[in-house]
């Protein structure tokens, strides 16, 4: 449900709403819209008599939220949610670009490749330290010494830094370190993790799963958000399908569908959702003439050495080159870079 509050309510007539939910035994999720407060409640078992809160001064309405995601859902929340991280923007007008190596592999790879794509643009900077691979044998990530190289990148350059969490584990060290954690696309259903991520304050990027429905990802999101974090985005990285020529299928349909059903930022992925880097580019420029609120991009100076996924990494001259593109589309779809 969701208690909608008149424009002009007083923090004591929305105080006593969130203590009427919450002695009702289930969770108030107060959320500050331009016009007025919404209060979404979480909790509940069976539908909730809306009549109750219907009466209570400063309540313009009381309605019943049809999705079953319901604090990332449009209904809830009509505004587009804008993340700060730390000053700079997540979502809203101006796009958030992200760049970067698949993995951080050493101080000289992850600074040359942060000053560049900081000269081109970006506003932060992606790169794992714990990487979930396919074959125990391929390189797994430096593990803290790689946090610790990121958090010098971002002293030299001021960019953000994006990185993944893989597990409980190491959440607390990986969060201490980054501006935004990357929940990868393995993990987008690994609910005790995704549970960890509700209970800290740190922005989340959330990976869509290789074979996770729309539905299924927003689901990701709600117990993140249920769980009080509320400083999540979506990123849409390719899916599983029959085709083999590309190693996903970016599925750009996601990106206008979930702008349509949740005020969330949506983010595109094309180095892992074509895999190819001849084709990132123009993945790039197709997320954001579809709508995307950013890009997250894999570059490295030197793909042929990388660690890993070279074979989808942009040259920083390449990069920069998109960047180029990409502030021109942004014109064309009213937004900025
Ligand atoms: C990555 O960003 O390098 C990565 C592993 O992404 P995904 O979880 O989408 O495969
Ligand atoms: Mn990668």
């Amino acid at each position: 449900m969701l208690v909608v509050m008149k424009p002009h309510a007083t923090e004591a007539e929305i105080e006593a709403v969130v203590e009427k939910i919450r002695g009702l035994g289930l969770t108030p999720h107060p959320i500050p819209g331009a016009q007025r407060v919404a209060i979404g409640v979480t909790g509940n078992k069976g539908g909730i008599e809306t009549a109750q809160f219907e009466t209570m001064p400063g309540v313009a309405d009381a309605i019943r939220v049809s999705q079953p995601f319901k604090l990332v859902s449009r209904e809830v929340k009509e505004e587009d949610t804008v993340i700060d991280v730390g000053g700079v923007p997540l979502g809203g007008k101006a796009l958030a670009v992200m760049a970067g190596p698949c993995s951080v592999e050493s101080k000289e790879q992850i600074l040359e490749v942060a000053h560049a794509v900081k000269a081109a643009g970006a506003r932060f900077l992606r790169g794992g330290a714990y990487k979930p691979r396919t074959s125990p044998y391929e390189f797994q990530g430096l593990a803290e010494e790689g946090l610790k190289l990121l958090a010098l990148a971002r002293e030299q350059t001021g960019l953000k830094v994006v990185t993944e969490v893989m597990d409980a584990e190491t959440l607390p060290m990986v969060a201490d370190y980054a501006d935004v954690l990357q929940l990868g696309a393995r993990n987008m259903q690994n609910f005790s993790l995704i549970r960890r991520l509700g209970a800290i304050r740190k922005p989340i990027l959330l990976k869509r799963g290789p074979s996770a429905t729309i539905r299924e990802w927003l689901m990701a999101a709600e117990y993140v958000v249920a769980g009080g974090n509320y400083q999540v985005a979506l990123c849409e990285r390719g899916i599983r399908t029959f085709e083999t020529m590309t190693r996903n299928t970016l599925d750009l349909n996601a990106v206008p569908v979930l702008k349509a059903l949740t005020h969330l930022p949506v983010i595109v992925d094309p180095s892992h959702g074509i895999g190819l880097r001849a084709h990132v580019a123009a993945m790039a420029r197709a997320g954001i003439a579809a709508g995307a609120d950013g890009i997250i991009v894999e570059v490295h100076p030197r793909p042929e050495q990388a660690l890993s996924d070279g074979q989808q990494s942009l040259l920083p001259r390449e990069f920069e080159e998109l960047m180029r593109q990409v502030r021109v589309i942004a014109g064309a779809v009213g937004r900025s870079v």
